[in-house]
């Protein structure tokens, strides 16, 4: 298996690589719990990414593509999570695993409104050390602000602040949103419904799977 999730922040991108990983052992790779693990360790890619990732902006197309060519080697299967996010991301991606001979199996668009991707990003809480979320209302952890998991502390993320999701959202629009275009000419698009509880999003996204599975 070998995923694109694309979508709006807020779309459950994570949640669903999350559930998919758990449940076919596909490892996630999720470039914004990556980013934000170089920014909490000071690396120099953390340094340069740290402050577009405060202003809501996208890092640049040349530090994110060095990082994934690292991340993708050796992976024969994976379920991309925020990657790619321009154009020239989707290219430089294509270019790879054409090279390693290891085409996309399909590429989900998770849909939603921003009225719902504003409530869930306000109300997200976030495990910083695995990237696992919940939600105050539509997700809650058993004990607050306690990860089920792990016992780990649950955070709000610095960039889910009102001023900068705005901006988050203005960016996918502008820089993001074409790729749904660009992968529907591609033939390897399927759009998922996000609007509904996470386990009917599961649903939709395990029967998208199984109909690519079953193409010829
Ligand atoms: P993304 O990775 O696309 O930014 P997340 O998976 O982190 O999104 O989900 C954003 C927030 O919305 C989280 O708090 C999560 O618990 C919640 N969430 C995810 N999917 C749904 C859903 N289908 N319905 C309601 N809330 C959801
Ligand atoms: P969301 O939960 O909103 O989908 P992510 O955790 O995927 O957010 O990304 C957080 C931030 O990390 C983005 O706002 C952006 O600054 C940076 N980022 C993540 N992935 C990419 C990417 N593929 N290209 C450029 N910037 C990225």
């Amino acid at each position: 298996m070998r995923l694109v999730l694309l979508g709006p922040p807020g779309a459950g991108k994570g949640t669903q690589a999350k559930i998919l990983e758990e449940r076919f052992g596909v490892p996630q790779i999720s470039t914004g719990d990556i980013l934000r693990g170089q920014v909490a360790a000071k690396t120099e890619l953390g340094r340069q990414a740290k402050a577009f990732m405060d202003a809501g902006d996208l890092v640049p197309d040349d530090l994110i593509v060095a990082m994934m060519e690292g991340e993708l080697r050796g992976k024969p299967s994976f379920v991309l999570d925020g990657f790619p996010r321009t154009v020239a991301q989707a290219e430089a991606l294509d270019g790879m695993l054409q090279r390693l001979g290891l085409p996309l199996t399909s590429v989900l668009s998770i849909e939603a409104n921003r009225e719902a991707l504003m409530r869930r990003l306000s109300g997200r809480w976030t495990n910083p050390r695995t990237g696992r979320t919940y939600h105050d209302e539509f997700n809650p952890p058993r004990l607050p602000r306690i990860d089920d998991e792990d016992g780990g502390p649950l955070v709000q993320r610095r960039d889910d602040t009102i001023d900068v999701v705005a901006e988050r959202l203005a960016t996918y629009d502008e820089k993001t949103a074409p790729l749904v275009g660009y992968y529907e000419k591609k033939g390897q698009l399927v759009r998922i419904d996000g609007l509904q509880p996470i386990d009917a999003v599961t649903q939709a996204v395990l029967s998208a799977l199984g109909r690519e599975a079953a193409r010829p």
